[in-house]
């Protein structure tokens, strides 16, 4: 049985009539960047998110970074994040000549460790890029008040989390000062190219952001600040506004699908529940656990991605391609220890948690898409390696 780790067509089928005819109204319109499609999708999201301000932008990379010049980032600022998240997270504090610095994550969510936080704080310190990895929300109470007590901003970053929900119901983005996210293709909600969003409650940054998502002129070709070419186009807009209202039904298949998974690594006894830290002979399967679970919450995970951790990581992914099994590294190698930052000095051993993570985890498909049968077969795939 072939699995591959991503199936977009099926989304696209259900949908293409109204797609293809929200396309071709651009096309007609030959109205291409920003305009009525894009603030159409901006005031969406700001309903959907229950925010004050959305702003549509070319992708979630440079939402981030759209985000740190908007809160005025400077060169030889410090930004904190994650060492375990994409590129993206730390990269755009670098191309401001900025100083990412690293924090471990939590052994079980993957999310930056707020314990962890504090002593990373200097006087150099001007943000916390926290990272909701996977598609559940960090520890953000416990990281804004850190930051509210050091006077620090809070960039979320929800490239892998749009619509996903906090304790009593906030969505992520609209919690910090600026919420980023993205419409990656693979991304819980894709766009047909790239694109992004940023999020805001605060006027002021809010006029910001808006400014300097077209080079910083206001009015037009007047420039008091420096921004750049950040529109997302309305080609794009046009096909998120078609698939914003099907979010919520494609994450609780997700969530069905991480719930089978949970239930048939229990039942072949390679796992004894959830959220279990460390490998031993009840738990050779570490499975993911939704931390915010509960009944006031429908969004409490929306499984960007389902990473499991297993000891001989790298043989049972070759072993999954030989049952034509797809799967995928998120992400093998820490910022702290990517070659690009080797002048930040850090080194192996610094951030446990995280190396762990690295060295063991595994993607497993999880799109709504995906069958029983499917995931059954992977689960047994696994088992058949495992035992
Ligand atoms: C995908 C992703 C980004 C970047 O989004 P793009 O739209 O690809 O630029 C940033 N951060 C995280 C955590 C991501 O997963």
């Amino acid at each position: 049985m072939k699995v591959p780790l991503l199936d977009l067509k099926p989304q696209y089928h259900s949908l293409k009539k109204e797609i293809d005819e929200a396309i071709a109204n651009v096309i007609e319109s030959q109205y291409f960047i920003l305009g009525p499609e894009v603030d159409k999708m901006e005031q969406a999201f700001t309903k959907y998110l229950n925010c004050k301000y959305a702003y549509g932008v070319s992708s979630g990379t440079d939402a981030l970074l759209l985000a740190l010049m908007a809160i005025g980032i400077k060169p030889g600022d410090e930004v904190i994040v994650p060492t375990y998240s994409f590129f993206a997270t730390a990269g755009v504090v670098s191309r401001l000549n900025a100083t990412p610095v690293f924090v471990d994550c939590d052994p079980v969510t993957f999310n930056i460790l707020p314990s962890a936080l504090k002593s990373k704080i200097t006087p150099k310190t001007k943000a916390i890029i926290p990272v909701h990895l996977y598609g559940q929300s960090a520890a953000m109470d416990e990281i804004i008040e850190i930051a509210k007590n050091a006077n620090l901003k809070v960039i979320e970053d929800g490239a892998q989390a749009i619509g996903v929900q906090y304790k009593d119901g906030r969505h992520v983005g609209a919690i910090g000062d600026i919420g980023c996210f993205s419409f990656f293709p693979s991304k819980n909600l894709g766009c047909f190219g790239d694109g992004g969003l940023v999020t805001t409650n605060d006027d002021e940054l809010a006029g910001r952001l808006k400014i300097m998502r077209v080079h910083g002129g206001h009015p037009k070709y007047y420039h008091k600040v420096i921004g750049g070419n950040f529109r997302i186009d309305a080609l794009q807009a046009a096909v998120i506004s078609v698939k914003l209202p099907h979010l919520d039904s494609w994450s609780e298949k997700r969530r069905e699908n991480a719930e089978l998974y949970t239930k048939l690594f229990t039942q072949a006894k390679l796992a004894q529940t959830d959220g279990v830290a460390s490998f031993d002979d009840n738990n050779k399967v570490l499975l993911p656990k939704p931390v915010y679970k509960s009944d006031k919450i429908k969004n409490y995970h929306i499984f960007n991605q389902y990473i499991i951790r297993v000891e001989k990581r790298d043989e049972l992914r070759k072993f999954l391609a030989e049952n034509e099994i797809a799967s995928e590294i998120y992400y093998p190698v820490p910022f702290h220890l990517q070659e690009c930052f080797a002048n930040l000095g850090y080194k192996k051993g610094d951030f446990p948690n995280s190396e762990f993570a690295a060295n063991t985890s595994i993607a497993l498909p999880i799109y709504p898409e995906l069958t029983k049968e499917q995931i059954t077969f992977i689960v047994e795939t696994i088992s058949k390696f495992l035992k």
